[in-house]
């Protein structure tokens, strides 16, 4: 563990985190850092947990894409799920974490057991809103049974399929940039990528698809133009699809390098990736802290009142 060290790295979650509160970045990247250890102290600590801490949209797409890579794994094993069963699957694993949150067993392990931020700041929901979040879940995997990126991905050959959910790194001003393809498949000379999606539209969602079409030139050294994206919006199963053009990537590329710059200019020590917490400024909209994890850290006194 001697050279395990907080290394400066970008990804769009971090970006999106970055761009929503300076304070919340930094309890994310640094606060949180060395917050695994029980043996921490206890601010790092409470910061790590609450880091690790869903809400329940989160969990519903936690518990969805862990349920389509299943359903990708059974299909090139030749043993395709119906639909039923995924569906039984991931209301199963949502009622898993569920519990695991009202049974706080994450004091022992906050990175592998759910703690769900309804349960933690007292707004659990009602039994009817809990039934209407199983009926979504069963929905949003039968439409993606329905949806025609499962049709054609059923004509693929497994051989073809490039990437599941595996974490990708590449590099841009020198920086590694991390990203996350929900899937990635080869047909003839086109490359197919995928991202599920279970909430709704957001305006970062392209910027997101152009970051993987720079990943999969780095990575497959494959051309733009045979470059196809996908973000598939499965409560409502309509497909955003878009091409992966020059101009896109290069202003994808001057944004991954402007908000680099911005985040390190925020630091103590660029080279070092060292950082102190007051310089990075905690937002004054107070209707995004009502929401937010670290109200507690934040607003020690009336995060209650908030
Ligand atoms: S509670 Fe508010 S100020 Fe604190 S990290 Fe969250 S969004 Fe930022």
């Amino acid at each position: 563990m001697a050279d395990f060290k907080n290394k400066f790295s970008w990804s769009i979650s971090q970006d999106r985190t970055f761009q929503t509160c300076k304070r919340k970045y930094y309890l994310n990247r640094y606060g949180s850092w060395g917050g695994w250890d029980k043996n921490s102290d206890e601010l790092t600590r409470k910061i790590y947990i609450l880091k690790n801490q869903a809400t329940i949209p989160m969990l519903v797409g936690d518990v969805v894409h862990q349920t389509i890579s299943k359903i990708l794994d059974s299909l090139k094993a030749r043993k395709t799920w119906d639909i039923g069963y995924s569906q039984k699957h991931a209301v199963r694993l949502f009622k898993d974490g569920w519990k695991q949150s009202k049974n706080e067993e994450w004091v022992q392990d906050p990175k592998r057991k759910k703690n769900l931020f309804e349960h933690y700041y007292d707004s659990t929901p009602s039994e009817e809103d809990l039934v209407e979040v199983g009926d979504s879940i069963k929905n949003t995997v039968e439409n993606f049974y329905s949806s025609e990126s499962f049709k054609f991905i059923k004509t693929s050959r497994p051989v073809d399929w490039l990437s599941k959910e595996e974490l990708g790194e590449f590099k841009v001003a020198g920086e590694t940039v991390y990203c996350k393809i929900d899937f990635a498949v080869k047909h003839e000379d086109l490359v197919y990528l995928y991202d599920w999606k279970t909430g709704k539209k957001i305006s970062e969602d392209e910027r997101q698809l152009a970051v993987y079409s720079l990943y999969a030139v780095n990575k497959w050294a494959v051309d733009l133009g045979s470059i196809r994206l996908f973000d598939v919006y499965l409560k409502t199963n309509t497909p955003l699809t878009i091409r992966a053009s020059q101009k896109l990537v290069e202003e994808t590329q001057q944004y991954i390098e402007k908000s680099i710059k911005e985040m390190k200019s925020l630091l103590d020590h660029p080279d070092e990736n060292i950082a102190s917490i007051d310089k990075f400024p905690m937002i004054e909209n107070k209707n995004i802290c009502k929401h937010c994890s670290f109200k507690e850290i934040c607003y020690p006194d009336n995060f209650k009142e908030l």
